[in-house]
């Protein structure tokens, strides 16, 4: 293999642009590391962009409410402070060592070389579970969603919602508002959702169904009406419909991060407490990481974020402290931060 040139070797490359890899840009830079992110993804953001945008987080500390949409834009301006190279709609396909501190990443586009590598890659490639009937996945695109990115084209429209865990419940609720008449339907009645979001729903004026099933979905060419039936009795009912939101969960897999000698518990990396994997300079932060009593959730991916990257800049310079100072003090008048590696 020809030596890359010094100046295509980064020091921090992130797999992964969710919340956790965009802090991490965030503190690489703060460190005065030079950083890379690499997404599969065409849009930075991880499951907000993906999934919900459009949704209200409550549980991110000093914002009692934020539209998942801004905090993604908050992060990423936070992270572009320091200019760090951004490659979009690129997947990360290979990890190997290939020297001293030094791992070349093969991607489905090239090759990239970084001294440590930090993977946010969340739950890995993720796509949501369907039907697999072709006479209703015929009405994807045509009225059927499987996830939502805009709330307004559902403006004043019947919408039927299916499932009855947090994603079907939070629309469900964050629809209420704006949507024409609007139906939930859960083959059961117990609901995978938080209990403050089950409690919203049987105040709200969504109209809740439970033991219902979709069987078939009719319309010309788009979406009309949704045929229900009730799974104990059988019963059949007709609704007369806009757009039906299928909530089914998704399926995700490692995909290739699987196949890099990473010591794995399921689905998620095995990390100590500097974030470190089982392989030098590969550290693993924010939902694909775990450890004994992990909580995955963007607040946990935060702190890890900042874990992992003070513990990679000691590991690129021993002499550096993993303790970064605090930024609140290492900013001069100008906004140049004072801290070296
Ligand atoms: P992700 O957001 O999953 O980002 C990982 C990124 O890595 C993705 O963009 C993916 O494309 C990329 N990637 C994966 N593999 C590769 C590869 N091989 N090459 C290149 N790129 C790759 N959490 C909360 O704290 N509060 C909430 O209210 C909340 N609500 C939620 C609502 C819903 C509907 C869902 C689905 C999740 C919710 N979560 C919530 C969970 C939260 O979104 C995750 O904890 C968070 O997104 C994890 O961030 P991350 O950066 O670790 O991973």
């Amino acid at each position: 293999m020809a030596q890359p040139r010094p100046e295509d070797i980064y020091d921090v490359t992130i797999i992964g642009g969710g919340p956790t890899g965009l802090f991490a840009a965030y503190y690489a830079g703060f460190r005065t590391l030079r950083t890379k992110i690499i997404d599969s993804m065409p849009d930075l953001g991880g499951q907000i962009t993906a999934l919900y945008p459009e949704k209200n987080i409550f549980d991110v500390a000093g914002f009692p409410k934020i539209l998942g949409k801004e905090l993604v834009k908050n992060l990423v301006q936070q992270a572009k402070q320091y200019d760090p190279t951004i490659c979009l709609d690129e997947k990360v396909l290979a990890l190997e060592d290939v020297g001293e501190k030094l791992i070349r990443l093969g991607t489905d586009k090239g090759e990239h070389f970084t001294k440590v590598v930090i993977i946010t890659a969340g739950i890995g490639m993720f796509t949501p579970r369907k039907y697999n009937k072709p006479q209703i996945d015929s009405y994807e695109g045509r009225g059927l969603h499987y996830f939502v990115k805009e709330l307004e084209p559902f403006r004043g429209k019947n919408i039927l919602i299916i499932g009855g865990g947090d994603s079907a419940l939070d629309w469900a609720l964050n629809l209420e508002p704006i949507a024409g008449k609007i139906t939930l339907i859960h083959r059961r009645d117990g609901f995978r959702a938080h209990e403050d979001s089950v409690r919203q729903l049987f105040r709200s004026r969504a109209k809740v169904k439970l033991f219902y099933e979709l069987k078939e979905l009719n319309g010309d060419g788009f979406v009309k009406e949704a045929v229900i039936f009730h799974n104990k009795n059988n019963q059949v009912e007709k609704l007369e419909v806009d757009a039906v939101i299928a909530c089914l969960g998704f399926i995700s897999n490692l995909g290739p991060i699987a196949e890099w000698g990473l010591d794995l518990e399921e689905d998620s990396i095995i990390v100590n407490s500097k974030m470190e994997t089982n392989r030098p300079g590969v550290y693993a932060a924010g939902d694909i990481s775990t450890y004994p009593g992990k909580v995955k959730l963007i607040v946990t991916g935060f702190g890890e974020a900042a874990t992992a990257v003070n513990n990679a800049a000691k590991y690129i310079n021993p002499k550096a402290s993993v303790f970064p100072g605090h930024s609140s003090t290492l900013l001069d008048k100008s906004g140049e931060v004072k801290v070296s590696v």
